[in-house]
């Protein structure tokens, strides 16, 4: 293999600052190069489809913590909530509302992460600013005990403009201040600031990132 998981680990693993955690993204990637990374010590991993992480999850150790990163349809929820331990891409109510509903059935509390829409492209999941201050005016998530609204979400755009990723970035922390301040000031829970991937995660920890979540650098490029 060309590819050196470990290596590649262990150099991003010392250019992370402290506190920042890494979620591995082995999306595509084969079950064996995910075993490569438990190995190095690796135990966070992100998946984005429902069927590819169900087989990973049984095959693998079960001390991993294991993320969805991807879009999530609310139909697919009751197949991953007995094991997940975060959703990174909350985009809507309902799908919360979803999320909440299988995590009680499984007596759990499932980890999520609110989505931003900040990039400009127009494919891009995730709320506005705007709709995700009215989610959380509404309220309703309050009353929700099997979910755990952790932090927040982001894609910067993918642009090779640094400044404009900067930017987009700032965007997502300076939002993060403003939600903590107003509805999570007493819950220690809500820490998350989710952004940067292989090719923004350097931008990323200098605008307040904790959660890098990295596929291509440790992994190599991906065969769809
Ligand atoms: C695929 C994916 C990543 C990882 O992207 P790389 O460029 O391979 O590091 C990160 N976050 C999300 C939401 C993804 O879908």
């Amino acid at each position: 293999m060309s590819v050196d998981i470990a290596k590649n680990l262990k150099k991003i693993r010392s250019t992370l600052p402290e506190g920042v955690r890494l979620v591995a993204v082995s999306k595509y990637h084969p079950i064996e190069e995910l075993e490569i990374a438990y190995a190095a010590g690796q135990r966070v991993f992100g998946e984005s489809h429902e069927q590819e992480i169900a087989k990973k999850q049984v095959a693998l150790p079960k001390d991993i913590e294991w993320h969805f990163i991807g879009h999530l349809q609310t139909n697919k929820v009751k197949y991953i909530a007995p094991y997940i331990d975060t959703i990174d891409a909350v985009d809507s109510l309902k799908l919360l509302k979803e999320i909440n509903k299988h995590a009680a059935k499984n007596d759990r509390v499932i980890k999520v992460l609110l989505e931003l829409h900040i990039a400009e492209e127009a494919t891009k999941y995730g709320f506005t600013l705007d709709e995700c201050r009215a989610v959380l005016d509404e309220g309703e998530w309050r009353e929700m005990k099997n979910v755990r609204i952790c932090g927040l979400m982001m894609m910067a755009s993918n642009v090779d403009d640094e400044e404009q990723i900067r930017r987009e970035f700032n965007v997502a922390a300076d939002f993060f201040d403003e939600v903590k301040a107003k509805y999570f000031a007493d819950d220690e829970a809500f820490c998350e600031r989710s952004w940067g991937m292989s090719e923004d995660y350097r931008i990323a920890v200098k605008c307040k990132s904790n959660m890098v979540r990295i596929g291509t650098s440790i992994f190599g490029e991906r065969e769809y």
